[in-house]
């Protein structure tokens, strides 16, 4: 996104430096009306670019079935689209004003295309597991394999082998790394826009408190450690303060990849 803002600034200044020849030469007045379409054309382009990359975000995004609507009107976050002093800039630029509003329309699209791109960067979308595995136990209800009654399963289990590779999801902060009661060596990871992920019934842990960790990054070793029958990773997704189903932002994370 930031290279079609960079290549858009020469064209402007192109067509502010040969304003001149409007007053000075009668032969050289088609020109600017010449390049101000070459101008349009140019901003249609990157606005077709940048719609086109926001709404395969919003469709991965929608995938993991999070509202993005309450995610992308987190002004609090965000701001607003297009800074007032952009806005005030353009209005004193000497642009013609229909083509300042389109470089503001542009702008608010590129802006939200930006905040669209740093919100599905805080997705966990991988897989926590950095080999082949079998999911082995779904996110809900279900019988509890130690007292035989239904109880809610608030993330997925899956199963490879003793010490296989367990990695971060997406970006982000580990908030917590030690013993949680049932869940054994437990690493939790904050990635912002309020999602956070836990990994559990680890055999070892390879991360502090307090590190920054980027997508991929192994935090620890599948085990059986707490409350567990057998080798597996117990892994949850939370979303503002609640569990969500994993399998969404799995299946959301193989279409990333289709998309290459
Ligand atoms: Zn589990």
């Amino acid at each position: 996104m930031a290279a079609s803002i960079d290549e858009a600034e020469p064209r402007q200044s192109r067509a502010l430096v040969s304003e001149p020849y409007q007053v000075t030469t009668v032969g050289f007045r088609a020109r600017p009306d010449h390049l101000e379409t070459e101008q349009e054309e140019f901003l249609s382009e990157i606005e077709d670019r940048v719609v086109e990359s926001s709404e395969q975000t919003r469709g991965v995004l929608r995938l993991t079935g999070v509202s993005t609507a309450s995610l992308t009107d987190d002004e609090a976050v965000g701001g607003p689209l297009v800074p007032q002093d952009f806005v005030a800039y353009l209005r004193d630029s000497g642009l013609n004003p229909a083509f300042a509003e389109r470089v503001a329309q542009v702008a608010a699209r590129v802006s939200e295309s930006r905040r669209l791109d740093g919100i599905a960067q805080s997705t966990p979308l991988a897989a926590p597991v950095a080999v082949d595995y079998r999911e082995t136990s779904g996110y809900g209800q279900r019988i509890d394999p130690f007292t035989g009654r239904p109880t809610f399963h608030s993330g997925l289990d899956m199963a490879a082998f003793e010490r296989a590779p367990v990695v971060a999801t997406s970006p982000g902060t580990v908030v917590y790394a030690g013993t949680r009661s049932g869940y054994g060596y437990t690493v939790e990871i904050d990635h912002g826009h309020g999602f956070k992920t836990r990994y559990a019934h680890l055999r070892d842990i390879q991360v502090q408190r307090g590190d920054t960790v980027a997508i991929g990054q192994r935090v620890g070793s599948m085990g059986s450690t707490g409350r567990s029958t057998a080798t597996h990773l117990h892994y949850e997704v939370w979303f503002r303060g609640r569990s969500v189903d994993p399998v969404n932002f799995l299946r959301a994370g193989r279409h990333v990849h289709e998309q290459g």
